[in-house]
């Protein structure tokens, strides 16, 4: 019999489900629906189409709906939401129609937050940037000379991409972080490490700030004004406080979710309503290091998720086994890296754990260019395993943070560290790496 699977959202994960399941099911029905007219577009990629850096907005489009019409026979049905889902009848209710389904992929994102800030919502020039209609408000913004003062809300992972961006293109911008340092999920000492660099960029930084209200003129945001009075005037506003999961159809159903409203799946990506898988932003993912569900919403988890979550829509039983909160983020010249738990959150866990910290080269002292590299580790007080690691400086954080990353999910000790054989070469990095070293000097 042929099967009928229906994905619920176009961006990353659902057209990565959608494929999968084509590639491991010929004969299904395969429907994906849209509520927005674009599919699978590179939110990430959209601070840096902001500067130029990505030249235009089509690089940002990673898949047309064409290809996944041709190439994969999915039925793509655009600016067609799904309103209601019935899991004990199988069957969805669009705003066109209800369709049958055998299984279905919920792949329905997260939105962005906005902060409960008196006469926000209804102010007409401020956006988040997230989707392609964000997009094209805050490139207008970014195009128009006359709106030179831009604000960010938020110095978390998309604040300080936009902020860097719009600062590249000659713009006036305040970042404002009601946070201590930016970067709440580093610990306090690297965020201040990204902190400086961004004060050194020419853009403010206001961090402990909170934003308590606005002047509004014709609609518009004028000034921001925060809980210690200052004023701070603004031409436009960049909401970056965070996003919320879109369950709310299926909590309605009963679906079971974690405190943010994210769906919790098992490694199957299995919801706990039958026949419904979730991934993406919407869902939770296994923590490696606590076993809790964890909350990671990242591109690159939302396509290992849509693609496990799409496999077992067609009967197979493939897994995703989880993240441990890895990420990367690019500060100007500088990059700041992390993996795993850090002090504070093995603390929040109960977790005994020594830490390590060294300032080693990325590249050997005689050999041009030579910039040093802040790594911090924290490993297993008891049998010594990596736990996690934060690293900071200009020259190959990427290749330290993944290396150390691999070492936590191989369960390496940190005594391991010292043993690795790592590509060694001068314009690559010095004889004694510093995550070598971080081995050596680690109590
Ligand atoms: P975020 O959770 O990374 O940061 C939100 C920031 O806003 C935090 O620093 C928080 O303290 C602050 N904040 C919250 N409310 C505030 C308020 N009222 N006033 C001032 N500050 C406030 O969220 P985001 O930047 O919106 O990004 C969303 C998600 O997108 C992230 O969780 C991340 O996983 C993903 N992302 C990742 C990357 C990357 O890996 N390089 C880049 C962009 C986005």
């Amino acid at each position: 019999k042929q099967k009928t699977i229906i994905v619920v959202g176009g961006l990353s994960a659902g057209p990565s489900a959608a494929a999968k399941a084509r590639r491991m099911d010929e004969n299904a029905r395969i429907i994906l629906f849209e509520k927005t007219s674009d599919i699978s577009y590179a939110t990430c990629g959209m601070p840096y189409a902001l500067s130029g850096t990505i030249p235009s907005r089509d690089k940002l489009v990673v898949v047309k709906p064409e290809l996944l019409e041709k190439r994969f026979r999915i039925d793509v049905r655009l600016e067609e939401p799904v309103l209601e889902i019935f899991p004990e009848e199988k069957k969805v209710k669009t705003n066109k129609g209800e369709y049958a389904y055998d299984s279905l992929v919920f792949a329905t994102g997260s939105r962005g937050a906005v902060p409960p800030i008196p006469g926000l919502a209804e102010a007409k020039n401020w956006a988040h940037c997230r989707t392609m209609g964000d997009f094209d408000a805050l490139k207008a913004k970014t195009d128009d000379a006359s709106a030179k003062k831009v604000a960010v809300l938020g110095a978390g992972l998309i604040g300080v991409e936009v902020a860097e961006n719009l600062k590249m293109v000659g713009k006036d911008v305040v970042v404002l972080e009601m946070a201590p340092e930016v970067l709440p999920a580093w610990s306090p000492a690297f965020g201040k490490f990204a902190g400086k660099v961004l004060d050194e960029s020419g853009l403010v930084l206001k961090t402990s700030t909170k934003v308590t209200s606005l002047e509004v003129e014709n609609g518009e945001i004028c000034a921001l004004v925060t809980e210690s009075g200052e004023r701070i005037e603004c031409d436009f506003l960049v909401l970056a406080t965070g996003g919320i999961p879109n369950t709310d159809i299926l909590k309605n159903k009963g679906a079971e979710c974690v405190g943010n409203g994210a769906l919790v799946v098992d490694e199957n990506m299995r919801t706990s309503l039958p026949g419904i898988f979730a991934a993406g932003d919407c869902a939770v993912i296994k923590h490696l290091i606590t076993k809790k569900p964890a909350y990671f919403p990242l591109g690159t988890h939302s396509n290992k998720g849509g693609r496990t979550a799409g496999a077992n829509a067609t009967g197979a039983n493939e897994r995703f086994k989880g993240a441990y909160g890895t990420a990367i983020v690019k500060l100007f010249g500088h990059t700041l890296a992390r993996t795993g738990m850090n002090g504070a959150m093995l603390d929040a866990e109960g977790v005994p754990y020594k830490s390590t910290f060294v300032i080693g080269d990325a590249t050997p002292g005689y050999y041009p260019g030579q910039k040093p590299v802040f790594l911090k580790i924290w490993y297993h007080a008891d049998d010594r395993r990596l736990l996690g690691a934060e690293a900071f400086g200009e020259k190959g954080i990427d290749k330290r943070i993944d290396v150390l990353s691999v070492g936590i999910y191989a369960k390496l000790t940190i005594d391991d560290l010292p043993q690795l054989d790592l590509a060694y070469a001068p314009p690559f990095s010095p004889a004694k790496d510093p995550v070598v070293v971080a081995g050596y000097v680690a109590g």
